[in-house]
């Protein structure tokens, strides 16, 4: 198959049953979580709407679809919170928070161009959860008379968007993909031991890109070692010794590196989700399949109660850090509410 993207299967059959009937949408909203696919899925449309070849599916092989393959096509048109904050001081880079209306408007002047080369203008929107209210508003402009060549796209980590915006688009949620599935693609596609790839697989949470990139990258996989020991630690120091670690990754948060103070939480929390399902007795649903004793051992040591708590103030802190609480604040509050031993 040439849309060459693991899973997905139902997304990409659909949207080649439109292109073949030419009843394609012109705005489309592509929803999941990080790392799913979403990008690849607008990129492969984008491909298939303008190669050479024609037809439902891209060649992969023609100049076109080679050249928006590298993001080198004038036809193809791509912005996010990336395009957005380039060109800006790191510091000024770092405190981007939302895409804003500058970005759109770009956008705007741009889409009633026709063509230069391909058959279709496509643009394609990432980070489409990030758009503030008046960006929000000239998309939704833009999204309610769009010329007859252009096609957009919006991808979003979630479907918070303004209710008018994603009425206007067909809607494509990708969901994560099965554990399995993730596994056998890895083993395929990357040298790597079965053992590896079924952890790698529990760990990615079905996100396949994120899978792929872990293995191929061992320094990050040990640093995802590291900082799951590092979080465990802090259950055994004294407050003020977590405090400093505290302070540390707001200081990274600060210095522009949100992302990976996400990933520190999200670890955490898939550490105590697993201690829950350990102590359901749902062991094939844990992601840290190589810890399942210490999973275990825990399940017994805590009262489930207060890890169910504990699981729901993570997902509180990653609300609180998007709507703009100081960083440290809310890992400080985190650190005090620390499930303690009950057994
Ligand atoms: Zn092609």
């Amino acid at each position: 198959m040439n849309w060459n993207i693991i899973g997905h299967e139902w997304a990409v059959h659909y949207l080649r049953q439109s292109i073949a009937c030419k009843r394609e949408a012109h705005a489309y909203l592509i929803t999941g979580p990080a790392s799913v696919g979403k990008a690849l899925l607008a990129l492969r449309l984008a491909q298939t709407l303008n190669c050479e070849q024609g037809g439902d599916e891209p060649c992969l092989a023609c100049r076109t679809c080679r050249r928006i393959e590298r993001g080198n096509y004038p036809d193809v048109r791509i912005a996010s919170m990336a395009t957005q904050a380039a060109g800006l001081k790191p510091d000024e880079a770092a405190r981007q928070k939302e895409l804003k209306i500058g970005t759109i408007r770009e956008w705007r002047g741009d889409i009633t161009l026709k063509p230069y080369e391909g058959r279709r203008r496509v643009f394609i929107l990432h980070d489409a959860e990030r758009l503030n209210e008046e960006a929000s508003n000239a998309m939704l402009k833009t999204l309610e008379e769009p010329p007859a060549f252009a096609n957009l796209i919006l991808i979003a980590n979630s479907t918070d968007l303004l209710p008018t915006i994603v009425s206007r688009c067909q809607v494509i949620r990708l969901r994560p993909l099965p554990r399995r599935q993730v596994a056998a693609a890895l083993s395929e596609r990357v040298d790597i031991s079965v053992e590896d790839a079924a952890l790698l697989a529990a760990w990615s949470g079905g996100r396949i890109g994120w899978a792929l990139r872990m293995a191929e990258d061992s320094e990050a996989l040990q640093a995802r070692q590291d900082q799951l020991a590092a979080l465990l630690e802090l259950h055994n120091q004294p407050l003020s010794v977590a405090f400093r670690w505290a302070e540390e990754r707001a200081k990274e948060y600060r210095g522009g590196e949100q992302q990976m103070v996400f990933e520190w939480i999200e670890l955490w929390q898939s550490w105590w989700r697993d201690v829950m399902l350990a102590a359901a007795g749902c062991l094939e649903s844990i992601a840290n399949i190589d810890r399942r004793a210490d999973l275990e051992r825990l399940a017994r040591a805590y009262e489930l109660e207060r890890v169910y708590g504990f699981t729901r103030r993570l997902s509180e802190a990653m609300q609180q850090l998007r709507e703009n609480v100081s960083p440290q604040l809310v890992l400080e509050n985190l650190l005090v509410h620390m499930p303690a031993r009950a057994r």
